[in-house]
């Protein structure tokens, strides 16, 4: 053998991955871990869905590239539904939202403002694609949209310096923090992006987790139509993450059919199609029987206690924390217990007391750092299975119904 003269191109492991893989490592160890870190419902999968996905196990043939026609038009109606009427010509499907995601950049080809903090992936993928990510602060309380004020400095500093500025990708709600943006910001950022000649790419994976009450996704797809993508899966939902399946809903007109088509043309390099079998389950989950909307509702309600009553205990143990809005994160700011920290624990960064909550305690959670936040900030994600086990069907209901 002849040893090789180069080295492969150094891209890491995704953050929320590499904890996952470092708590597992402790488990065979057989340390007793706590994972927090990766971003999943911990929720039972629902029976019909198994059931669905089941009666169609034996389609083994690649489909169309933008997914099938049933599926196709059951995530229109989805949208429709939801006020963003959809065509079902305008819809993508993919083996996740997280490929479709990469396959828009590669599509856009050019750098991204994301929120600070964002969703560890989008400045990832970005880079892989050979572009930057542009980071730009979240107005306060609001994660998940780059403050619409700061948008035009980032932007004109970014292209002063030769670079080619074309999409700022919304979180919402928002994954690290699980707070939601307000419709006055979304707004505002639309505007922003239409001065700018920017694409939005609004990432809706938890759209249907928003548990404070009256509050609505507002989505940039409603004011800036002619150049929003809007993506969504089954992951956190339905807790069908490890299935693999997501749609992307492209914008209306010519720019958003020819961006449909170079979506089309990546998907089609890279994997084809999306999984026959999944493709006829998310078919009917997309449709949304009465069975999924009700176990949707329920999960809903399980993460709003255990989210809240995490955030409580951090709020009262002194770290600056949010009340989660959607989904099943926490996303407290220790900035405040820093002094005592470095004090009693020798931890100076998030990136350390996420290292010492691993090996002291066996407790997987993520450092702010990986969201690009500078702030002394932990992401868990806290989901009730953690407390009752993933097949405690009845202590989870219990814990669902209202006091
Ligand atoms: N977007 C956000 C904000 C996420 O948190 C995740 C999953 O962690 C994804 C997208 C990707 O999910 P999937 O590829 O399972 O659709």
């Amino acid at each position: 053998t002849r040893p090789l003269k180069f080295a492969p191109r150094p891209v890491p492991l995704s953050a929320t991955l590499a904890v996952n893989e470092a708590v597992a490592r402790k488990k065979r160890q057989g340390v007793r871990v706590l994972p927090l870190g990766f971003g999943e419902a911990g929720i039972p999968i629902h029976p019909a869905l198994t059931r669905e996905l089941e009666a169609a196990s034996g389609r083994g043939a690649y489909g169309p590239v933008a997914g099938s026609a049933a599926l196709r038009a059951a995530a229109a109606g989805y949208w429709s539904r939801r006020g963003l009427p959809t065509d079902p010509s305008a819809v993508v499907a993919g083996p996740g939202s997280k490929p479709l995601l990469f396959a828009l950049l590669a599509a856009l080809g050019g750098d991204v403002v994301v929120a600070a903090p964002s969703w560890v992936s989008y400045a990832a993928q970005a880079s892989l694609t050979g572009a930057e990510a542009v980071r730009v602060p979240t107005v306060a309380g609001e994660g998940g949209v780059p403050d619409p004020d700061l948008l035009p400095d980032a932007v004109a500093r970014a292209r002063a310096r030769g670079r080619t500025v074309r999409a700022v990708i919304v979180t919402l709600p928002d994954n690290p923090t699980g707070t939601l943006a307000s419709e006055e910001t979304v707004r505002r950022l639309c505007s922003a992006a239409r001065e700018l000649d920017l694409v939005v790419v609004s990432d809706e994976i938890y759209r249907d987790l928003v548990h404070a009450s009256g509050r609505a996704v507002p989505s940039p797809a409603r004011f800036a139509p002619e150049r929003t993508v809007v993506t969504t899966a089954l992951s956190k939902s339905l807790a069908a993450g490890g299935w693999r399946l997501g749609v992307a809903r492209l914008p209306d007109g010519p720019f958003g059919r020819a961006l449909r088509d170079s979506v089309l043309g990546v998907a089609s390099e890279i994997w084809s199609s999306a999984p026959a079998p999944m493709q006829h389950a998310a078919a009917y989950a997309f449709a949304e029987p009465p069975e999924l909307v009700e176990h949707v509702d329920r999960s809903r309600r399980l993460h709003a206690a255990v989210t809240g009553a995490v955030a409580d205990r951090f709020a009262a143990a002194g770290a600056r924390v949010a009340r989660p809005e959607a989904a099943f994160y926490v996303y407290p700011d220790l900035g405040p217990l820093r002094g005592e920290l470095a004090e009693r624990h020798g931890v100076r960064t998030s990136a350390d007391l996420t290292g010492l909550l691993l090996e002291r305690y066996g407790v997987g959670v993520l450092p702010g750092s990986a969201f690009g936040d500078e702030a002394e900030a932990l992401r868990m994600r806290v989901a009730p299975s953690l407390l009752y086990g993933e097949d405690d069907e009845q202590r989870l209901a219990a814990l669902a119904s209202p006091a």
